[in-house]
């Protein structure tokens, strides 16, 4: 799956000739931002489902491509505000010029921040910050800190997997600020990470607990959990209820096109939902990863690349 998520003259000839199959319409919810803010005004009225929308693109060292992605997350979040939706976008520091070095970077955060931030409070308005492989945690901690002392409306993520995460969640969750609570998906070894599945699920309640304090709930902090497993989400809710918490006080976020039904079925539960909603026309990477994540995702690979005509 790495291997086709990598090729160049795959990744080429998908998006060229593939933008109208299955797979890309399951995991992408536009091609530009117009596309993808009518995809959010659908959740949002068909299902009270919110969004977080993410320009396609990551690991980006090409300034031109940096600047287009910095310009495309600013139309978006402009966008989303025009609309009278909630203006939440994703960004990954790689793909807005952290390539390149922290100052333009952190310049480029700083521009969008100020984009979500001029935009009406028609919900939670966030910049959230995805969080890249090891390299990027302290240049991205050190990011969501300073657009923070900016007054800006800065989240970040977090990932359950990292030993180090305790330590940086910590100070935050007395803050009035929002943090993304993820797994991980970015492994390395055992000095870094907790090992295997069960380890990282305990960590990741632990964690949990922390963001579901009574402190944090007196600071205004705003806790997002972002998983698609279901018995976790179930222990998460039973702990938000324990400690007092309403379920407009933390959410949860899940990729879009993963377990939809889940998504819906959480939502009429009560539970606060967001999607992560992807758009652009970079997605063969993006969309072949989230196939790799499920097994049962291989089996429709190959229905899913049919064009719509066969279905
Ligand atoms: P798992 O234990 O992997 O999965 C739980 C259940 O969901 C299983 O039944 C599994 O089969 C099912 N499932 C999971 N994925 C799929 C899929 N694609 N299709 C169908 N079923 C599936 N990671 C980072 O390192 N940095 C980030 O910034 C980041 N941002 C994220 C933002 C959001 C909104 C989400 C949902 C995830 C993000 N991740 C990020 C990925 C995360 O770290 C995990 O790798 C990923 O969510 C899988 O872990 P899980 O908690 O869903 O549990």
């Amino acid at each position: 799956m790495i291997a086709l998520a990598r090729s160049e003259r795959l990744k080429q000839t998908m998006q060229r000739f593939g933008s109208t199959t299955r797979l890309a319409r399951r995991f992408v919810g536009g091609d530009g931002a117009e596309g993808a803010v009518r995809t959010a005004r659908r959740l949002r009225d068909e299902f009270g489902i919110t969004a977080s929308l993410f320009y396609l693109g990551e690991y980006i060292g090409d300034p031109v491509a940096v600047e287009q992605n910095v310009e495309m997350t600013i139309a978006a979040a402009e966008r989303l505000g025009a609309e009278g939706l909630d203006t939440h976008v994703s960004i990954d520091p790689t793909a807005i010029g952290y390539m390149a070095g922290e100052e333009l970077g952190s310049r480029n955060a700083e521009r969008i921040a100020q984009a979500v931030a001029r935009q009406a409070p028609n919900g939670r308005n966030y910049l959230m910050l995805d969080m890249e492989d090891l390299a990027l945690v302290e240049p991205t901690v050190r990011l969501h800190r300073q657009l923070l002392a900016a007054g800006l409306p800065a989240a970040v993520t977090l990932q359950a997997r990292l030993r180090r995460t305790e330590h940086d969640l910590r100070s935050l969750v007395s803050r009035a600020t929002s943090v993304r609570l993820v797994k991980g998906a970015f492994p390395r070894g055992p000095s870094d990470d907790h090992q295997g599945s069960r380890a990282i699920t305990q960590n990741y309640l632990a964690l949990a607990r922390r963001m579901l304090s009574a402190e944090a709930r007196e600071a205004g902090f705003y806790p997002v959990f972002a998983t698609h497993d279901d018995a976790l989400a179930r222990e998460l809710v039973d702990l938000a209820q324990a400690n007092g918490w309403r379920p407009d006080q933390y959410e949860f976020e899940l990729l879009y096109g993963v377990r939809p039904g889940w998504q819906q079925q959480l939502r009429a539960q009560g539970q606060a939902v967001r999607v992560y909603l992807p758009f652009g026309t970079d997605w063969w990477p993006y969309a072949i990863r989230r196939v790799g994540e499920n097994p049962r995702n291989l089996l429709l690979l190959g229905r899913a690349l049919m064009p719509r005509a066969r279905s």
